[in-house]
């Protein structure tokens, strides 16, 4: 039998070990090229796009750059995601790689003691490195004419624990006794193909995004939600009664329910809570692990690393924690 891909050397083309062991220099040119792959890793000013800048450290020898053009100074990480980091280059290169060795998810506080940072500090890295995998989602579509995809919605979040006593407990099915925070997690996804995942209220809310996601064309399976009913005049549909079966005549959203697994089993597993506002984040997070599932680790690590450097400073986190302080 052939060896799966996980288990082979393919799979396996960055450590740990070498990224601890690095020294500071060889840390620097990696995100100098990941940064300026266009430059083979010159420096391009943030500021007015030139050529021309000269090597002006810090006193302290963290890496920056004057521009001879504007006379402005940047850093290799100006402008991007990772704007004003605190930590080491080589930090960033230890949590990216281990954030995409454990496929189900990483905890940030299990991040906190990796890399002997604050809970705060891991947390927020958590979620740039999410959104840098946003980044990669935007604009996507799947499927295509004769292509196959799935689509089917999860309920994440606003989970309202039952009292101890029976006579305290309440009808949890009733709209007055829940948290108002539970959220539908909608996916498409294609089979043999990509993944989207987008947040809503109620599944019933996620048709235009749907139709928007999924090209003309497409086959698209689903189950017998009456939500769904309305796709029909758009789409090519066969629907499984999950009653019935879970894969009958062709018809299965067994790759949808695969992207869920995935996604359950970060929450109970490693965030335990998935709250409101990030739920949108952990789903990305989970499709973009299921989207380069066959990719080495080492390569997931430099497409995270390109994306974050791609990406504008953070628009979930900028100043974040400063936005928080009341006193
Ligand atoms: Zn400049």
């Amino acid at each position: 039998m052939a060896q799966h891909f996980l288990l082979s050397k393919a799979a396996k083309t960055l450590s740990l070990a070498s990224v601890f062991t690095m020294k500071d220099t060889e840390a620097e040119k990696t995100f100098r090229g990941i940064r300026w792959a266009d430059t083979n890793g010159e420096p391009v000013c943030p500021h007015c796009g030139g050529l021309d800048a000269y090597d002006c450290r810090r006193l302290k020898g963290a890496p920056r750059f004057r521009c001879r053009g504007c006379g402005k100074d940047f850093s290799i990480t100006s402008g991007t995601l990772f704007a004003s980091h605190k930590l080491p280059l080589r930090g960033y290169l230890a949590a990216i790689a281990i954030f995409v060795n454990e496929v189900k998810g990483k905890s940030a506080l299990a991040l906190s003691r990796d890399l002997n940072v604050s809970y705060k500090c891991a947390f927020v890295l958590l979620h740039k490195l999410r959104e840098a995998m946003a980044e990669e989602l935007k604009g996507r579509t799947v499927g295509g004419n004769g292509k196959v995809a799935e689509i089917d919605a999860a309920y994440f979040g606003g989970y309202v624990k039952p009292a101890n006593l029976r006579i305290h407990r309440a009808d949890r099915r009733i709209a007055e006794n829940k948290s108002g925070k539970r959220k539908a997690v909608v996916v498409v996804r294609e089979r043999g193909g990509e993944t989207i995942p987008a947040v809503f209220r109620s599944e019933k809310h996620a048709l235009s995004f749907i139709r928007k996601r999924i090209a003309p064309g497409t086959i698209v399976n689903a189950d017998e939600s009456p939500n769904w009913n309305d796709l029909h005049a758009r789409f090519e549909m066969k629907r499984i009664n999950h009653e019935e079966a879970y894969s009958l005549d062709g018809a299965c959203t067994n790759w949808a329910e695969e992207f869920f697994s995935r996604m359950r089993r970060a929450e109970i597993g490693h965030h335990h809570h998935l709250a409101g506002d990030y739920i949108l984040r952990y789903a990305q997070e989970a499709a973009w692990r299921e989207n380069n599932r066959r990719v080495s680790n080492g390569d997931q690590a430099e497409r995270v690393a390109a994306l974050a450097m791609k990406r504008k400073p953070s628009v979930d986190f900028s100043g974040y924690w400063q936005r928080h302080v009341t006193a």
